[in-house]
């Protein structure tokens, strides 16, 4: 296996201080994917036993949270091989450092009833995987700030969850709840108006843009910012 990039301290592809490992080979080729040049599985350098000791020695920190594996593709069946060793030895001597993992297969269709099934490595990989990303990025379903996931598509899925249940287990932290239950996004007005033009229609349709003034008290006394307070706010201010 060949790896394009190690990135440390990471704190993008999940959740704490992370070390993130972006493997190389990809054969799904979405459209404007950002790694590109990883899409060849010769990219960059070979992963050997010392590029795990480098991850196992950052891994080590006490401030850092686990491990991030991306690509490229982590699930390619050649990847699969190389990360074995790497999330097996992190459980292992690491326990509790949590690995999260990037892929293009979907979790119940590509991964749980058929790789998992077929593939032993695939069932060793993910007894050490606590928490996937799955699905390819699909550019007409990209919002900007998702959160650990670039498009609505993906899911971020418990692994562990999922294999005792033998069906998927989604996770719905950071952006989903907004996303999916079209619960709007409280934003601060000025906030609003710098960012709107950057806004897509969904984005925008799914923000409310809050007066800072009257926001700002509601959060110094602790306040729950209710769907009433909002309402008036805009009402009172007659925000456009
Ligand atoms: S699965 Fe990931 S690395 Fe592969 S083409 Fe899609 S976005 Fe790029």
């Amino acid at each position: 296996m060949n790896y394009a990039d190690i990135k440390f301290p990471d704190i993008q592809d999940g959740e704490g201080i992370r070390v993130a490992l972006y493997v190389s080979g990809c054969h799904f080729h979405c459209k404007e994917c950002h790694n590109k040049e990883a899409w060849d599985f010769s990219f960059g350098k070979k992963f050997t036993s010392d590029t795990i000791d480098e991850i196992m020695n950052l891994l080590k920190k006490p401030y850092v949270q686990g491990l991030s594996l991306l690509g490229g593709e982590p699930l390619e069946p050649a990847n699969q091989e190389g990360l074995l060793p790497l999330v097996k030895r992190v459980k292992e001597e690491l326990p509790k450092k949590d690995i999260w993992c990037w892929t293009g297969y979907n979790f119940d269709t590509d991964i749980l009833p058929k790789m998992y099934v077929q593939n032993k490595v695939t069932k060793e990989l993910l007894k050490n995987i606590d928490i996937m990303v799955d699905g390819q990025f699909e550019i007409e379903n990209k919002i900007a700030d998702l959160a650990f996931r670039g498009s609505t598509n993906q899911r971020k899925i418990d692994v562990q969850k999922s294999l005792v249940k033998g069906e998927l287990v989604r996770l719905k932290f950071g952006d989903e709840a907004r996303y999916e239950t079209k619960k709007p996004k409280i934003m601060y007005f000025e906030e609003f108006k710098k960012s709107n033009k950057d806004l897509t229609n969904q984005e925008s349709n799914n923000t409310i843009p809050v007066n800072f003034d009257i926001f700002e008290k509601s959060v110094q006394k602790q306040e729950p910012i209710r769907e009433k307070t909002i309402q008036e706010t805009i009402a009172a201010k007659g925000i456009e």
